[in-house]
């Protein structure tokens, strides 16, 4: 899949048990089975890349989103279908075609016409093609687009997304390309509303020279604050949402994750801000998940600190939970600060630009190949059927493909023969040999024929 740099954002918003998430899991399954993926990010997903008519777009379940949130369910949707307007590129709103049009539809409908951006509604659980005609009521709720369609079987799902697809600008007008220098560094800030992002910008840019630029975007205008140092300049990519107090606290939770999205496009090092007087939660989990699947290097800023009694079991504590809710990413490195007091807000720095440094490491190819020569030999891998006889899986060569993540493709003589548990094995060393921390890192395997 080529990287889009700037891969719209498809929210799909409705009502609880409209089939939202089915949806979501029909899209992202038809991608899971073209993209490889990595053990331990399928659960618990919010967003998913997914090509569709040669694109690449993001698809997200705001309704997996912001269950925690306080205040009522009804409150709940509503700030998803906020954040969908005020955050997401297209709508897909889904409504439930067996329980025909609710109120609560219509509340939505209401939401959404506060901003116009490409919408398709989505009437579900229409399984059998004599049921479309019951699509034709939803047209009271004002769309232009109303589709019937099975999220359980299929039909019409993909069409209505292609349908939404097409409405959106041609990603040549949209595409703009992430400049990078060798001294600037690219750092989003991301992290659910009110863990201190924007008291932590103001304590990162405090006393350096800060310039405020506006950008022309995407399909919103990105703001972008620049910090030089000493050392070199990092440039905190899309502080719009984070300088314009107030507007956070009405989109809630499934904004912060859209806003972290279209950031993260254009950053190359991610710091993931989580409140640690609240520990780790699962939206921060979230989050997490999508800086890795982003690509990108990350480190958890835990921020007030202050309100958290320091002792060495307090920080193993807190080391403790990243690891286990970042299973997938545990080698995440973790800094406690405080915005408030502004301490160890100078760590903040070298951390980041390690992280850069390790986003950008490229391998010469020799170098990559002593290294595969040797983990090969030191830990072999799994017997392949050859005909009628078995040998072991031979890994011919190995080159680098990209960075930011570093991307590896291995040839060897049978990919599919490789388990999960020798890829993660090759993942590991490469890792060690080469301090490749804090970055997710991808191998890709592939055929070629011996002889
Ligand atoms: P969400 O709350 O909007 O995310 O809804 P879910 O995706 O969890 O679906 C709610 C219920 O509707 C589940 O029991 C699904 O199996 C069912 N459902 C979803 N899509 C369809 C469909 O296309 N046809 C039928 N018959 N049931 C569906
Ligand atoms: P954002 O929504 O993530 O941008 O969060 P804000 O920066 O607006 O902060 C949310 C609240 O947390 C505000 O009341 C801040 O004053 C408070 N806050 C931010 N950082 C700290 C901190 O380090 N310690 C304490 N005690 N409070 C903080």
């Amino acid at each position: 899949m080529t990287p889009d740099p700037s891969a719209p954002i498809v929210a799909i918003v409705g009502r609880p048990n409209v089939g939202k998430s089915t949806l979501f899991n029909r899209f992202a399954g038809r991608r899971r089975a073209l993209v490889e993926d990595r053990p331990g990010l399928t659960r618990d997903r919010i967003a998913e890349p997914v090509e569709v008519a040669g694109r690449r777009i993001w698809v997200i379940d705001t309704a997996g989103l912001d269950d925690d949130a306080s205040g009522d369910l009804q409150s709940a949707v509503q700030r998803q279908a906020r954040a969908a307007v005020e955050e997401a590129d297209a709508v897909l709103f889904v409504v439930d075609g067996r329980s025909g049009l609710l109120p609560d539809d219509e509340e939505i409908a209401r939401t959404l016409r506060r901003r116009p951006v490409p919408l398709v509604v989505v009437v579900n659980k229409l399984d059998a093609p004599r049921q479309a005609d019951r699509a034709a009521e939803f047209h009271r709720l004002g769309f232009e687009r109303v589709r019937p369609v099975s999220a359980e079987h299929g039909a019409g799902a993909w069409d209505a997304l292609e349908e939404l697809v097409s409405l959106l600008p041609a990603s040549s007008e949209s595409a703009e390309p992430v400049r990078t220098s060798e001294d600037e560094v690219r750092v989003a800030l991301v992290g659910r509303p009110n863990v201190g992002k924007s008291s932590l910008l103001n304590r990162l840019a405090g006393a350096e020279l800060s310039v405020v630029s506006a950008e022309a975007g995407t399909t919103r205008d990105a703001v972008d604050t620049r910090i030089e140092r000493e050392e070199g300049t990092y440039v905190v990519v899309d502080t719009a949402g984070l300088r314009r107090p107030g507007r956070r606290d009405r989109v809630g939770e499934a904004a912060s994750a859209m806003v972290a999205l279209r950031a993260m496009e254009r950053a190359e090092v991610a710091l993931v801000v989580v409140d640690a007087s609240e520990g780790f939660t699962d939206q921060d989990t979230h989050l997490a998940g999508l800086v890795r699947r982003q690509g990108c290097a990350a480190a958890v800023l835990a921020n007030k600190w202050d309100l958290v009694k320091d002792s060495p079991e307090a920080r193993a504590a807190l080391r403790d939970s990243v690891e286990r809710r970042l299973r997938f990413a545990s080698d995440t490195p973790l800094v406690t600060v405080s915005a408030k007091t502004g301490a160890r807000i100078g760590r903040v720095w070298p951390v980041v630009r390690q992280l850069a440094k390790v986003a950008r490491t490229r391998i010469p190819t020799a170098e990559l190949n002593r290294w595969l020569q040797e983990a090969v030999t030191a830990h072999e891998p799994a017997m392949a059927q050859r005909g009628p006889r078995k040998r072991p899986v031979r890994f011919l060569y190995g080159t680098q493909v990209s960075t930011r993540p570093p991307t590896f493709t291995l040839f060897c003589s049978d990919p599919k023969a490789v388990k999960d548990t020798y890829r993660r094995y090759l993942e590991n060393r490469l890792r060690e040999r080469f301090g490749l921390v804090g970055t997710p890192i991808r191998i890709l395997l592939r055929g070629r024929r011996e002889g």
